[in-house]
């Protein structure tokens, strides 16, 4: 089947995002092969189309009216143990690796337990983490495709340029990842069990049950805190987080914005860093309600908050 046959037309992407918000895609294609990746690449450029990427969509918020290009879902989901690594596509969820790598007793992965569909692709671009631990900790390589080029390439964990929540992947769109050797580390199933239960465990208590996408804002840096605003930083110090973070869901809950509303789009009530979708929101609505937290947050306190989730599609 030549790829124009594969590629479907307006289909809906509310489905495959965690906030279920958002319109259709003009085209769409789920890649499995090199092969068709390369061929919609080529086919796209003739159509003078923009290419987006699509993982797990847990960390996008995509228009109400929806994306006027070719959107690739990553199905590419390999994950195969060898000794103590782990190579996964960039389609691989990462519930699935942490199945893959406790079945072979590797750790490393837990403290992802609970973070719903997310992809080693989408994952590995965001740097994502948690409990003081993040991807970059155990990617030992990285086959990503170089859109201009049309080749694959070979990149280091030292070339990725990981950094907190980004690597050279989301500064450089050029680059689409393929997929990645993990390198953990061998251990006994029950101390991987218990800390898998821990990770559920704190989710489930702190995160929300209604649609959401994680953490909409990065944590901000102390030190940035401290050049604009002495007094706040003064006031937090004793909330610092592991990394020398201070929390934006913190800030968000001292301007009492939990509950704040926008149509369907809320803030909620158990974490003021996520906004939920309580039935029917608009992308629009979320938009507003991001406005509205980083003005009052800025009114407040002298600081600019800054999305760590992806606008997907949009102008
Ligand atoms: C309930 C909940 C809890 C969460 N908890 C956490 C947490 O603890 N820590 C954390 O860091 N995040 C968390 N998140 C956010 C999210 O899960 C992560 O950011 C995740 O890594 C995103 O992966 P994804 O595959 O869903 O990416 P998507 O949302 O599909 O895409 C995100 C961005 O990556 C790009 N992208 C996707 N795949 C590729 C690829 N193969 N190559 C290049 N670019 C690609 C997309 O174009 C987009 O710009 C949470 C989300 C939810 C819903």
């Amino acid at each position: 089947m030549n790829i124009e046959d594969k590629i479907q037309k307006d289909i809906a992407l509310k489905p495959f995002t965690t906030w279920q918000v958002g319109g259709p895609a003009k085209y769409y294609l789920e890649i499995k092969s090199k092969e068709d990746l390369n061929a919609a690449y080529s086919w796209a450029k003739d159509k003078q189309l923009k290419v987006y990427i699509l993982g797990g969509g847990s960390n996008i918020l995509v228009p109400d009216d929806g994306v006027d290009g070719l959107v690739l879902r990553m199905l590419n989901d390999k994950t195969e143990a060898k000794g103590e690594r782990l190579e996964c596509g960039a389609g691989a969820c990462l519930s699935n690796a942490i199945i893959k790598a406790t079945g072979n007793n590797l750790s490393g992965l837990e403290w992802a337990s609970g973070i719903p569909r997310a992809t080693i692709g989408g994952s590995i671009r965001g740097n994502a983490g948690a409990f003081g631990q993040r991807m970059a900790n155990l990617v030992e390589t990285t086959e990503a495709f170089y859109i201009k080029k049309k080749k694959f390439v070979v990149f280091s964990n030292r070339d990725c340029k990981f950094a907190y929540r980004t690597s050279m992947f989301k500064k450089k769109a050029e680059y689409l990842i393929w997929s990645a050797t993990l390198r953990l580390h061998k251990e006994k199933p029950e101390i991987i069990r218990a800390r898998i239960e821990e990770s559920l465990s704190h989710r489930s208590r702190h995160y929300p049950k209604l649609p959401s996408v994680g953490s909409i804002f990065k944590n901000l840096d102390s030190s940035n805190i401290e050049k604009g605003n002495p007094m706040l930083m003064n006031e937090l110090k004793d909330k610092l987080g592991r990394t020398g973070k201070i929390s934006a869901g913190l800030l968000i809950d001292m301007c009492g914005l939990k509950g704040k509303a926008i149509g369907g789009a809320k803030v909620s009530l158990e974490h003021a860093n996520h906004l939920v979708n309580t039935g029917h929101a608009r992308a629009e609505e979320i938009v507003m309600l991001i406005s509205y937290i980083k003005q009052q947050v800025r009114d407040k306190f002298a600081v600019e908050l800054q999305e760590e989730i992806q606008y997907f599609g949009f102008g």
